[in-house]
């Protein structure tokens, strides 16, 4: 390790904002802010190297750390001219966290460092604010007592100890807000909370600045691993080994009068991307206010006014307003990207203390990204990698039914208006504790978390809710933050809502609302309604699917086509979906899917009488018998293919031979076994000797996929000349060239495909003869199973096609039941035994090291062998970008989620690129 500490201040950094890693994306930014010429209070920042040092070394820092701490701190005190712990002249620090991804309020920060019983005195001397110093210092003890000596409330359900005494000062004194306390009054809050600190540990607080300062730091680097940071860290899939950086800065004031003022500013609308300033300030303030979202703040501009009644900053400071609107816009073109901005003005004078990239709703991400291609700020490319693919999502989420919502606004149903903070539409049964929102959600039940504030302690809550609805808090309080980078929809400051949390009921305007009773939240206008509002689908759909918005209409969709388009030109991999039914296939096709990836054709069987005729087929107990129901079966499984392909037209379509694990067929109950024994005119007890027979031990491993055309060839037959049937009836009918690609699943061995593949070509033949035409066909297999993988060189030479099936591959490589797995999967997430759930997101190291054993050994005979993946991860964007890597020729995954696996597909070119140019 070599320098620990990097100074920025008096227009120059040693860092710079490429060095994120090693000093936290804030230490980073600020650096090059300063760089930048921008007004930021000079500090230092102690690099995540040391973090990773003092964990590993149980608490202790690296030699030289205190002589740089010190070298930089007396670089801090002779750019501001005041002494850390000087009685006349002191400076004051704050220390904040910083980690090289944002994780937003997540970790501890410690403002006002520095203050004691003399210096206090001394700062009010030097500001000649008496009031202002005592509150300093009042904050400093209760960030202090939280952050370093960890007080807590006491009960579950009680108020944060040092906001107690606050309260009861409050109520003693007559007043509501704590400005209205005098010094005197502080003074008393003060012995309070040493007195409350005393009582919890037995200790006093400490005087010796050096000391605060020391303890704030190792706290900070402590609250990297506090159990919201790493819940968090689980959330968003950052690695637990990067550590955090920290920040020691010199403390300017937002609460020196009304000239001073703290608050927080967004380059560009978070919620909906829109291009224009968008934040929030208090008068008279601490940076931690805005944040907390303890008082409902006041618009940065006109333009977000509410009530007449509010002040915005544009008002009340015209010049600090246009002078901030000048920094964000310089700002954003230097990190070309919307940036959520930190701000003090400090008896009027500007300074920026903060700068990052603004979280925002996947809404706007898109929208930003679109629009800073038309203003020349991005490249189409930098823009597509600026979306996470999944955000697509929200362009695809439902909206409340307009008619519906229509109906409980003339009901009265409308019965407050809060703040927008993350747009969608969102019915769910009431909650007040996140924990109980866990425990609901578990059980299926749709829940809404509804909260005076919410606070890091409750992500987890948040993350299962269906949506977010706070009475305190502006747009960018924790829950707005945190709830727009979860895509979840959210309320906040509504203030009409008054919460009992003791009786769990509300009351909104009048209406009692009670734990469990139904609410609607509209994130995108900030609505309230009681009782259920039906959910319809996105705008996106209605333009592509229902057909019942223009496309010029819906400014949406507008931004949705573009990505869609620029993500075409990048992307080498094709988009198929996974379709077993012609609506299905239509929706995948609105979205652009190139082909059927996977149809898999037991479930065309599972609705109304169609089960009966499959049960009679399994069921069977002889060739004539299965004949006879199979025969029951080609007209309906032909009629289903002809519409596919009629929708497909001329695509390719996958079709999968018969893969029942039987058990799903099967009847159970008493109930069902009479109705269906009645139906086969058999008795209920043969039907029952029958079922027992069939009873497999393990039924996914049992008789499924190939093994079952193989015992009974009868069934591929039947399938074979549905296919075939359909196929050359489109021909003929429709014009169509239809290009059936016919898969067997569940191969491992290469006589299984063998001995399906002779069936199927001789069925073909005797069709193709029959209608006069012929069709172009291809037959290959899943592979599925491990030994399909390794011996993939073999089947090749039988294959035309494979097509990955990474669920049963991820069942069978991991050796984990599909069905049984969600037991112990919380377990080994929790215990980060597994990084994450390798049934959603491919198992890279094992699973996908088999996959390109087999594309190599598949390709290695067969140079134009196609590739594909049809398991559920052909749609989730991690796992599309490993399936660029190793050269597949296409993913395939469910309607709406090809949108999402195209975004990933050009991300991974773009980064192949980036990667190419690199090297
Ligand atoms: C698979 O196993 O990945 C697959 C697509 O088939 P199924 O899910 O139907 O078993
Ligand atoms: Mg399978």
């Amino acid at each position: 390790m070599s320098k620990l500490v990097y100074f920025f201040g008096k227009g120059k950094a040693e860092g710079n904002a490429k060095m994120k890693d090693l000093l936290g994306g804030k230490g980073a930014n600020l650096a090059e802010l300063t760089n930048l010429g921008i007004p930021v209070p000079p500090g230092f920042t102690i690099t995540t190297e040391v973090c990773r040092f003092y964990y590993a070394n149980g608490g202790a820092y690296p030699k030289g750390l205190k002589e740089e701490v010190k070298a930089a701190l007396s670089k801090i005190e002779e750019t501001v001219g005041r002494k850390f712990g000087d009685p006349r002249y002191p400076l004051l620090v704050s220390v904040r966290s910083g980690a090289p991804i944002s994780m937003p309020g997540m970790m501890d920060t410690v403002l006002n460092l520095g203050l004691n019983d003399q210096t206090v005195e001394g700062l009010a001397l030097l500001t000649g604010n008496e009031r202002f110093a005592y509150d300093c210092y009042r904050r400093l003890i209760a960030m202090y007592g939280d952050v370093v000596l960890g007080l807590k409330p006491e009960e579950k359900d009680e108020v944060d100890p040092f906001e107690a005494i606050m309260e009861q000062m409050k109520k003693r004194k007559g007043v509501k807000y704590d400005h209205e306390l005098t010094v005197e009054d502080l003074k008393e809050v003060i012995a309070a909370f040493k007195d409350e600190i005393r009582r919890r540990k037995g200790i006093e607080f400490p005087q010796d600045p050096e000391e605060q300062l020391w303890n704030a730091i190792g706290a900070v680097f402590r609250s990297w691993n506090n159990p919201r940071a790493i819940a968090y860290r689980r959330l968003n899939d950052i690695s637990d080994e990067l550590g955090t950086a920290v920040t020691v800065q010199a403390m300017v004031f937002g609460n020196m009068g009304f000239d001073s003022c703290t608050g927080v500013v967004f380059t560009r609308d978070p919620a909906t991307g829109e291009n224009r300033l968008y934040g929030e300030y208090l008068p008279n303030a601490q940076g931690e206010d805005v944040v907390a979202g303890i008082r409902t703040p006041q618009p940065i501009n006109k333009q977000q006014k509410l009530r007449e009644d509010m002040l915005s900053l544009e008002e009340a400071m015209p010049e600090v307003y246009k002078e901030l609107e000048r920094y964000c816009k310089l700002l954003e073109r230097h990190f070309k990207d919307m940036q959520d901005v930190e701000f003090t003005v400090e008896r009027g004078k500007l300074w920026i203390l903060q700068t990052r990239s603004g979280k925002r709703t996947g809404l706007a991400a898109m929208r930003i990204a679109v629009d800073m291609v038309e203003e020349g700020i991005l490249k189409e490319e930098e823009a597509l990698l600026r979306i996470e693919p999944d955000q697509l999502n929200q362009l695809l989420r439902p909206i409340f039914d307009p008619d519906e919502k229509e109906k409980a606004r003339k009901e009265g149903r409308v019965v407050a208006k809060g703040l927008p903070a993350g747009p969608g539409a969102a019915t769910g049964r009431v909650v007040f504790f996140p924990s109980d929102a866990e425990i609901w959600a578990q059980q299926g039940e749709p829940v809404l978390l509804v909260r005076v504030e919410t606070s890091p302690e409750d992500i987890r809550g948040m993350s299962v809710a269906q949506g977010i609805l706070t009475s305190r808090g502006g747009m960018t309080s924790h829950a707005a933050l945190v709830a727009r980078q979860m895509g979840k929809v959210c309320v906040v400051g509504c203030e009409a809502l008054k919460i009992e949390y003791g009786k769990r009921q509300m009351e909104v305007n009048g209406h009692v609302v009670k734990e469990g009773d139904y609410l609607s939240i509209d994130g995108t206008t900030g609505e309230v309604i009681l009782g259920k509002v039906t959910t319809k689908p996105s705008e996106v759909l209605q333009v592509l699917v229902e057909k019942r918005l223009s496309p010029e209409a819906s400014l949406q969709y507008q931004i949705f086509d573009k990505l869609m388009r620029w993500a075409d030109k990048k992307r080498r991999l094709k988009v198929r979906v996974n379709a077993d039914r012609p609506e299905q296939a239509a929706l995948g096709l609105a979205f652009g899917a190139e082909g059927i990836g996977l149809c898999r054709t037991e479930h065309m069987f599972f609705e109304g009488e169609r089960i009966y005729s499959m049960r009679k087929m399994i069921l069977a107990h002889d060739r004539k018998s299965r004949e006879e129901a199979l025969a029951e079966l080609l007209p309906m499984q032909k009629e289903d293919f002809k519409e596919i392909f009629r929708v497909m037209g001329g695509l390719p379509v996958t079709i999968r031979t018969l893969d029942p694990p039987l058990h799903e067929f099967l009847p159970h109950t008493e109930q069902e076994i009479k109705e269906v024994a009645s139906k086969l005119g058999i008795s209920p007890e043969e039907l029952k000797t029958k079922v027992e027979t069939l009873k497999e031990a393990n039924p996914m491993l049992g008789h499924r996929g190939c093994r079952l055309g193989i015992t009974y060839p009868e069934i591929t037959e039947m399938q074979a000349r549905a296919i075939f049937e359909a196929a050359c009836e489109v021909k003929l009918e429709d014009g169509i060239d239809v290009k059936p690609e016919i898969m067997v699943p569940l191969v491992g061995h290469v006589n299984e495909l063998r001995d399906q593949k002779e069936i199927i070509d001789k069925v073909a033949q005797e069709v193709f003869k029959r209608y006069g035409v012929s069709i172009q066909y291809k037959i290959g297999t899943m592979i599925e199973v491990p030994r399909g993988a390794l011996v993939a060189d073999e089947i090749a030479q039988v294959a035309e096609f494979f097509s990955f099936g990474t669920n049963d591959l991820t069942q069978t490589v991991f050796g984990i039941s599909r069905d049984d797995a969600g037991k112990f999967l919380r377990v080994y997430l929790e215990k980060s035994i597994w990084e994450y759930d390798p049934f959603a997101r491919l198992d890279v190291n094992g699973v996908g090291q088999l996959m390109a054993i087999a594309a190599q050994k598949g390709r290695s005979v067969r140079t134009d062998l196609k590739l594909g993946i049809c398991g559920e991860h052909g749609g989730e964007p991690h796992s599309v970008k490993f399936c660029h890597r190793i050269g597949l020729d296409y993913v395939s995954c469910s309607p709406l989620r090809v949108p999402i696996a195209k975004l990933a597909a050009a991300q991974a070119a773009i980064e192949e690129g980036i990667k190419v140019e690199k090297d």
